[in-house]
């Protein structure tokens, strides 16, 4: 049975000493968040993850959701009372605004606190996880009426949220979509259509399920111009808040799928449900982009996720299975063998994965932090340019820490030899787990071109450029720290690779957009390597900082900081140099060989 113990000490080093969370009292929220509110919150996440989730992500693999004749489906034993305890204690309304029933502190502390879930028990983590996303898309796309009605029973945990974009024949391209929204005298409108692929589409956890859907108002122009979003409710509300009856929304089936199995991935038919539109006609995608943003980030951190808990049952293998002798002679000569972890192999592969997470969980708190900046400062300028930082970085963390986060889970398997790819030690789970975060929400191949022929261009470049001069002047700023120049000088040869790279496109690919097309995903982990070499500088001189003042109980981990930072920036940071290489060979063997030779 694999193990899990979150990694409270790390979040609090990043929170206090990296980031300096201490210095945002100015805004809404987070006087409310002291230390020791802090440190309550995390110790009481820890233990539910670790108690709680963790025992049943192995039931709800082996069990699944099942779908009844009727249509109901039920989720595996242990999750509605784990639900139920999620539900009670007000884990959901964190950081909801406390007039809908939250608790108004900063949405960095959920993201602590999710990642802590979702490394417990991915599969349940995600009926939560796309409760906060409906609820910022109603708070900020809703009307008063829609969000009274609605918000205070998803933050309280009673009803749950969703997302219904995909179609059978529309995926990536929601240009297509058909589902369809008829108007109605009383400002309603009957939604028919079906969805697929929807990711809590139907569960026995809460009362009602709200669900977020994209149709198309009769009469609305084609394509993604001729997009709504409604709100709809699973069972109809009466004006007094109180459940009606059956609005027209019904699970068809279930997917049978490689992972997640907990989680139930719904088809859902809407015949004539009742829903009211949320913003304005024809601008849902833009509406439904708020919850598509905060899922982004929510699955770039499970990427994250998976590869800790991977890396922690990998650690744990290591010091136990006894195989060969070190290099150098035998380490344990009491024993038959050593363990695997003298080996320089098995020791690359958890400091790769040790060397990512480490920075990746830097760069997910980097981010809310950003968040929150974005949403509760008053200073106009402060939100725009965290609100650019967020907007350039979101299909970083969603394709790289998902990518990365994949590839770590099957090296920690391979930590276990065979012995990780039978079920019993539950690598292979992490592995089918880890995989669907690659690929929903926008594949990550659409979050390269995202990255490319989006971010990089919009108002000007004005995000890409306070990136690139931030990181500058972090470096510029400490060229006399003699103990950061070993960290700092990868750094720099990595920005200026990001930088040819960005300069290629902009003279190569405007033109020839393959030459775009052929190189996003490459600029996308080009991009990702130097935002989490960035991270890990800041580490590496927290670190010094706190060793130079006495780190006390906390000299070993610091120094590991130092060794683990150090492994990045010479191990896995110059793989920016290929990226850059395949980016300018651009697009002329990619797209050589005509269809028919393939
Ligand atoms: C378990 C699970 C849960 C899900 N949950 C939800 C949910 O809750 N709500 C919801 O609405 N959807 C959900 N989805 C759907 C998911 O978001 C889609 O599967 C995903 O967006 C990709 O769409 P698709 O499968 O149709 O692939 P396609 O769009 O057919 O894409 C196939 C491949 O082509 C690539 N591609 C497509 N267009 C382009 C292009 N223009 N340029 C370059 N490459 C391109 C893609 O990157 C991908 O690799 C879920 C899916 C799964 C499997």
């Amino acid at each position: 049975m694999p193990t899990y113990k979150a990694p409270v000490d790390d979040v609090q080093f990043l929170l206090y000493d990296v980031l300096h969370f201490e210095r945002y009292d100015n805004l809404p929220g987070f006087t409310d968040a002291s230390p020791d509110v802090v440190n309550a919150i995390l110790g009481e996440a820890a233990k539910f993850s670790e108690e709680v989730l963790a025992p049943l992500n192995r039931v709800g693999d082996l069990e699944g959701c099942k779908r009844h004749e009727d249509g109901r489906v039920t989720t595996p034993k242990g999750f509605k009372e784990a639900y139920r305890k999620l539900r009670d204690g007000g884990w959901l309304g964190l950081s909801a605004p406390a007039e809908y029933g939250g608790q108004g502190l900063p949405a960095t502390l959920s993201a602590c606190v999710n990642e802590f879930v979702i490394s417990a028990n991915m599969a349940f983590a995600m009926y939560s996880g796309l409760v906060q996303g409906a609820v910022a898309a109603l708070l900020t796309h809703g009307d008063d009426t829609q969000k009274q009605r609605f918000v205070p029973k998803m933050v309280a945990g009673e009803w749950a949220g969703t997302m219904n974009l995909t179609e059978a024949h529309c995926g990536t391209d929601l240009g297509l979509l058909r589902s369809k929204a008829v108007p109605q005298p009383d400002g309603s409108y009957k939604i028919t259509g079906t969805k697929i692929f929807i990711s809590g589409g139907e569960q026995d956890l809460t009362d009602n399920i709200i669900h977020l859907v994209l149709a198309r108002i009769e009469g609305a122009p084609p394509g993604t111009k001729g997009i709504s979003l409604f709100v709809v409710p699973k069972v109809s509300i009466k004006p007094d808040g109180m459940l009606a009856g059956p609005n027209g929304v019904s699970c068809g089936s279930i997917e049978h799928k490689m992972g997640i199995h907990g989680n139930s991935t719904c088809v859902m038919n809407y015949d004539g449900a009742t829903g009211w539109l949320v913003g304005e006609a024809n601008r849902g995608l833009n509406a439904m982009f708020t919850m598509m943003n905060d899922a982004r980030l929510g699955v770039g951190l499970q990427g994250l996720a998976l590869s800790e808990v991977a890396y922690q049952n990998a650690v744990t293998y290591a010091k136990d299975r006894l195989q060969g002798r070190a290099l150098t002679g035998p380490k344990f000569p009491d024993k038959p063998a050593d363990p695997i972890i003298v080996h320089p192999d098995i020791r690359r592969t958890l400091m790769s994965i040790r060397a990512f997470n480490e920075a990746a969980r830097a760069l997910v708190l980097w981010i809310a932090l950003n968040g929150d900046v974005a949403h509760r400062s008053d200073d106009a300028k402060a939100r725009q340019a965290s609100d650019d930082l967020r907007g350039l970085l979101t299909p970083v963390v969603k394709g790289v820490l998902t990518d990365t986060g994949f590839a770590n889970t099957v090296a920690a398997q391979q930590v276990f030899g065979g012995h990780g790819y039978i079920a019993e030690h539950g690598m292979e789970q992490f592995v089918r787990d880890a995989r669907i975060a690659m690929i929903y929400e926008g594949a990550n191949g659409i979050q390269g071109l995202d990255l490319v022929g989006r971010k990089l261009g919009k108002d000007g470049g004005r995000a890409v450029m306070a990136f690139f001069a931030e990181v500058q002047s972090y470096i510029k700023e400490r060229v006399e720290n003699e103990a950061l120049n070993p960290y700092l000088k990868p750094l720099g040869q990595a920005l200026a690779h990001l930088q040819q790279a960005t300069m290629w496109f902009m003279q190569n690919a405007i033109k020839a957009p393959d030459n775009a097309g052929a190189g996003s995903t490459d600029y996308m982990h080009l991009f990702g390597l130097v935002a989490l070499g960035y991270m890990w500088c800041r580490i590496v001189e927290a670190a010094n900082a706190k060793l130079a003042n006495g780190a006390g109980g906390d000299a070993d981990r610091m120094n590991a900081k130092l060794v683990t930072g150090r492994f990045f920036v010479e191990r896995m940071l110059p793989e920016t140099a290929t990226h850059l290489a395949r980016i300018q060979a651009g697009a002329t063997t990619t797209m050589g060989l005509p269809v028919e030779a393939f």
